[in-house]
């Protein structure tokens, strides 16, 4: 292996001690603590792990978090009512429904209901329409994370080649905008792309979010080229990235592991978001 691994962890503890202190700040100022609050349908222990690990993240960085689990045969309505009911209360900050939801709720509906100024995702049409057009509201927690770690690695995206396989709202489409503003060349590939290796062979950074284990082998990467590998596929055989790891160490310059890269980021930025959406509501 000759790649230098890009250590989320370390990045990730380093930012979410810097919102610990701007949290202090926050509280000296206002008088109270940026609040999350999250919400789950059912009990799925996936879902459950996650939100355990943001409630504590938050503790940690001496932010509030209160959370509402509700049973998985909670209607739609009930859900919405809910989810609205955060978006007027002055105590919360920022509002995460955690994903999946049971199939009787529509998940379109349920971020329609979102407040845009709390949605810590960016999911809602008002944020995913100011990232479009360049002037980012609240931004995907992963996608900004991605950023991070590449800011920090100091990697040179001024008219690099970056290629993003995958084009969910969530992770591929903001993660290839946010390359765009950094004037990256950007290419998206999907389920229906011709010649996935080949295109993404292009790539000086190459970020992979399809949710197919070892997807993208050696031959998908360039030498040299700074792999970001964004996939958590849960097998038998254990937790797997999109990128065959050991192969693609071999040819790329620098790659995120899996566990340990863009996952402790994605919490790590959950926090920025949630000390801005507070800071947005406070006029800070
Ligand atoms: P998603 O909504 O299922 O989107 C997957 C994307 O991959 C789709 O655009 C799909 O194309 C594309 N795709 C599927 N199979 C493909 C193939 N064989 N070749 C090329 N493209 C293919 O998934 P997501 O929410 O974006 O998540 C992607 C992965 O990231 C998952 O493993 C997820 O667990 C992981 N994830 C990790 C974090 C983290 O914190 N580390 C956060 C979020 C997600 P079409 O559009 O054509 O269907």
């Amino acid at each position: 292996m000759s790649a230098r691994v890009i250590d989320g962890k370390a990045i990730g503890a380093a930012v979410r001690a810097r919102v610990g202190e701007e949290v202090a700040a926050y509280e000296a100022q206002f008088g109270r603590v940026p609040t999350l609050a999250t919400v789950i349908v059912g009990d799925d222990p996936a879902s459950e792990i996650y939100v355990a690990n943001k409630h504590r993240a938050c503790g940690e960085a001496g932010m509030g978090s209160v959370h509402h689990g509700l049973p998985g045969e909670t209607s739609e309505a009930e859900l919405l009512d809910l989810v609205r009911s955060l978006g007027s209360d002055d105590e919360v900050d920022a509002i995460l429904v955690q994903l999946p939801v049971p199939e009787q709720i529509d998940p379109d509906a349920v971020v329609g209901a979102l407040d845009p100024g709390k949605d810590v995702d960016g999911l809602t049409p008002l944020n995913a329409g100011l990232l479009a057009h360049g002037t980012p509201g609240l931004v995907p927690c992963t996608p900004a994370g991605v950023m991070e770690m590449l800011r920090h690695e100091s990697v040179e995206l001024e008219g690099a080649e970056a290629v993003v396989v995958g084009r969910s709202k969530l992770v591929g489409v903001p993660v290839a905008r946010l390359l765009l503003s950094a004037n990256a060349t950007v290419t998206i590939c999907h389920s229906r792309s011709r010649d996935l290796a080949a295109t993404c062979a292009r790539a000086d950074v190459l970020v992979a979010a399809v949710g197919v284990p070892k997807l993208l082998g050696a031959d998908a990467v360039k030498p040299g080229a700074v792999v970001i590998d964004v996939g958590m596929n849960r097998t038998e055989a254990g937790l797997f990235g999109d990128v065959d790891y050991e192969a693609a160490a071999e040819v790329a310059a620098a790659i995120t592991p899996v566990p340990g890269g863009v996952g402790p980021m994605t919490i790590a930025m959950l926090l920025v978001n949630t000390l801005t959406a507070a800071r947005r509501r406070s006029g800070g």
